[in-house]
């Protein structure tokens, strides 16, 4: 057996978005989050050293194709237009977007009643891209989707387009009452572990995934995170 002081594999830096909850966030100078946590089991099994790199969402695709990371998790969907730059892990969560919007809203229903709405989203996701083709619809895009979300609690846009946990732990945590999440699930998205073409890790992730996936690990992590 291998024990951390026999190997001389490199420590590889990790991105993580700083401000994705409950996923991945940085508070307190702290990492926290349930991929934060999720990666640590996954690494465990891997027998990969890493560190940490916190950023802003629109950063973390660049840093990763530069090289400056070798890996990033962070609730990031797999998408075809980002399969021609990036290597992906196995998926790890089943989740897409919704639509938040003000709790005294009467009007936006569901993704039809958005048209001449001005909607804000976070740039570069999956929700951009998504608000973009719904017809008529203004958008404001932010670097970070704290942004978004202030813009709906002081009423300057009518809606909000972001990934649904994240959704939902804005409107219980912070909104105060101010918001309300309407209509269905308006995509179907799957989260990986992402990494550029030229990594030999990803295989090693997918083993990892898949056995901290047997031995109980995702279920007690996601228990603690999203509750049961
Ligand atoms: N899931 C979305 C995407 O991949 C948002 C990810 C994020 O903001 N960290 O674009």
């Amino acid at each position: 057996l291998l024990t951390s002081g026999c190997t001389t594999e490199k420590t590889i830096k990790v991105g993580i978005e700083n401000n994705f909850r409950p996923f991945t966030f940085t508070e307190g100078g702290e990492n926290k989050g349930f991929e934060v946590e999720l990666w640590q089991a996954i690494a465990q099994k891997a027998n990969i050293k890493y560190e940490l790199v916190p950023m802003e969402n629109g950063e973390l695709s660049k840093s990763i194709k530069s090289g400056e990371v070798d890996l990033a998790i962070s609730g990031m969907t797999i998408t075809n237009a980002r399969k021609n730059n990036l290597e992906y892990s196995n998926p790890y969560f089943q989740t897409g977007l919704v639509i938040l919007t003000s709790s005294d809203n009467v009007v936006i229903k569901g993704k039809e009643d958005l048209a001449q709405k001005v909607v804000a989203t976070q740039n570069g996701t999956t929700a951009y891209n998504y608000a973009s083709e719904i017809q008529g619809v203004k958008i404001r895009s932010y670097p970070n989707i704290s942004d978004a979300y202030d813009e709906l609690k002081k009423k300057n846009v009518d809606a909000v387009i972001f990934d649904e946990r994240n959704v939902n732990d804005f409107s219980q945590n912070t909104a105060e009452g101010k918001v309300k999440i309407v209509g269905e699930l308006l995509s179907k998205e799957s989260y990986v572990v992402v990494a550029n073409k030229r990594n030999k890790y990803i295989g090693r992730v997918n083993q990892a995934i898949e056995a901290v996936s047997k031995d109980g690990t995702y279920e007690a992590l996601y228990t603690k995170w999203f509750g049961a």
